[in-house]
């Protein structure tokens, strides 16, 4: 069997008629403007936003374009890549019937959408050392697995996952293989974007929040055949970008040069942070990072992550997670606010192993 976009698709998504709006039919710039009911006089805020925004991004996924080698009919945007995620789920997966594969530990937001549109999830976690079984996870596939997705470099775990075993999914699997590459900007390995024209079946997710700086503005990016691309652009909330994301992506985008300027400071942030933790003994294990987080076991992490808390210092406590038991996961931050959580930490260990002795004398 092969990979056929239209039989993997819900029949109901393939028969819908997408809304179109009013800037979709006339997409001229000049002209009087009343098909929209918007405001003529101007807008409450000082900036004019009375107008709305391009419901097809044109010029910004044309910029995009240029950066990410990637031809724009083949760029979908969303609010979020976390929206892009819920439109998947929604495109392909009928709720109910269809089933998912995720590889945990990895990001909760695919189990999350599941959850959300009545998917089932398959979980085929990630060998010790965080690597895809990739046996289990092709035995795991039956008639009704649409998408498996893959987080790479891993959150919370951190580790670039083997390129020959998602290359053997790509090959092997005929439904939809979605590479999250959230962190590929820290990551030395080349994006899976390259790689579109090979694999019909390949969706890589990437998103302006981590490395760009832009959490706030809400910019995901999906990458992958213009057949899968239309389909999520047919499904989409029609203005889904809003005309403040647009103008101020576009203008960031200029100024492409801060973007390696800071990733290239937060991984040296990241190796001096993760000497300072090397430096205490009490820190059990630090695992392998291609992104800009690190994954650190600690001694009664749920605990430590508290007692930061109470000096205002905030990490994620990912204790209770199946092979992250008693880790925290650690942003790299500033110089500053790096020391100020080495020095913490150290105290916050330091008390209790003293608190430790304490109590078996
Ligand atoms: C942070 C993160 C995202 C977030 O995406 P948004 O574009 O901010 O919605 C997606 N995937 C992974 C693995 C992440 O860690």
């Amino acid at each position: 069997m092969a990979f056929e976009l239209t039989k993997l698709l819900r029949p109901h998504i393939h028969a819908l008629k997408p809304y179109s709006s009013a800037r979709d039919e006339y997409t001229g710039k000049e002209g009087i403007f009343l098909d929209a009911n918007e405001n003529p006089l101007g807008s409450v805020s000082s900036k004019p936003f009375n107008r709305y925004p391009d419901p097809n991004q044109t010029a910004l996924k044309a910029r995009l374009s240029e950066i990410k080698k990637v031809a724009a009919d083949q760029i979908f945007l969303g609010n979020g890549s976390d929206e892009a995620i819920d439109l998947l789920f929604r495109a392909f997966c009928r709720p109910g019937i269809d089933n998912v594969i995720i590889l945990p530990p990895t990001y909760g937001m695919y189990e999350v959408s599941a959850g959300i549109n009545d998917t089932r999830v398959v979980k085929i976690p990630l060998s010790a050392d965080f690597q895809i079984q990739e046996k289990k996870v092709l035995h795991a596939i039956d008639d009704n697995t649409k998408i498996i997705f893959i987080c790479s470099p891993n959150n919370p775990s951190g580790n670039k996952l083997n390129r020959e075993s998602i290359y053997k999914l790509l090959k092997s699997f005929n439904g939809l293989l979605v590479i999250d590459e959230a962190y590929i900007d820290f990551s030395d390995e080349p994006s899976f974007s390259r790689e579109l024209d090979q694999y019909p079946n390949l969706l890589v997710l990437q998103t302006l929040s981590k490395a760009w700086g832009l959490a706030g503005l809400r910019l995901g990016m999906a990458f992958a055949s213009r057949e899968i691309i239309a389909i999520l652009n047919k499904i989409k909330p029609p203005y889904n970008i809003s005309g403040l994301t647009q103008q101020t992506v576009l203008k960031a985008l200029d100024n492409l040069h801060r973007l390696e300027e800071m990733v290239s400071e937060i991984k040296s942030q990241k190796t001096a942070l993760e000497e300072g933790l090397r430096k205490n003994p009490k820190v059990e294990r630090i695992f392998p990072s291609a992104a800009n987080f690190l994954l650190v076991r600690v001694p009664d992490a749920h605990k430590v992550y508290q007692q930061l808390i109470d000096k205002k210092i905030i990490v994620r406590d990912r204790s209770r997670v199946q092979q992250c038991e008693d880790c925290l996961r650690i942003t790299v931050g500033s110089s500053e606010e790096n020391n100020r959580l080495l020095l913490a930490l150290n105290e916050v260990l330091e008390t209790q192993a003293i608190a430790e002795t304490n109590q078996r004398k």
